[in-house]
């Protein structure tokens, strides 16, 4: 299997709905990173080996519909789901300038295939993704800058 890579970013703005609907995300920045995560809390939120991530700036989503708060209770996290099918929708992370949503959520998401991958000490044996940068735990603050605009550059 072969694609094309690195794939551009898509055209904005992105819409996307829950699986029931009763939830639409816009989304008015292109991402500025994609992730999967191998966490065990992703794997049980997700109900599979990893959950998938693209990060766009705070501000550039816009939710029509009401959302529940769910997953794991964290004054450091939010878990923001759909009250009707309960689908993981996006998380928000308290203080950060930036907000983690779920990009399989959106029409033709391939261009979210993960760009890091983080916590593989939790992985599947068997669960590997194309990132081309993979962490044990997740990357050090430090490496943020670097791997921003890495991914900025691969998606021009
Ligand atoms: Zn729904
Ligand atoms: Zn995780």
């Amino acid at each position: 299997m072969t694609s094309p890579r690195p794939l551009p970013s898509p055209e904005t703005p992105l819409t996307g709905t829950c699986r029931c609907g009763a939830v639409t995300l816009t989304v008015t920045a292109p991402p500025i990173m994609t992730a999967a995560c191998h966490c065990t809390g992703c794997q049980s939120m997700s109900a599979s080996a990893f959950s998938l991530t693209m990060m766009v700036p705070l501000g550039a989503l816009e939710v029509d519909g009401e959302t529940t708060l769910g997953g794991a209770r964290s004054p450091d996290l939010d878990h923001h789901c759909c009250p009707a099918c309960h689908g993981w929708l996006y998380s928000r992370p308290a203080g950060m300038p930036f907000i983690n949503i779920r990009p399989t959520l959106f029409d033709d998401p391939r261009w979210a295939d993960p760009f890091i991958e983080t916590m593989g000490a939790e992985r599947q044996p068997w669960a590997t993704t194309p990132a081309p940068h993979s962490y044990e735990g997740f990357p050090p603050p430090e490496d943020f800058p670097a791997l921003l605009e890495a991914f900025a550059a691969t998606r021009l």
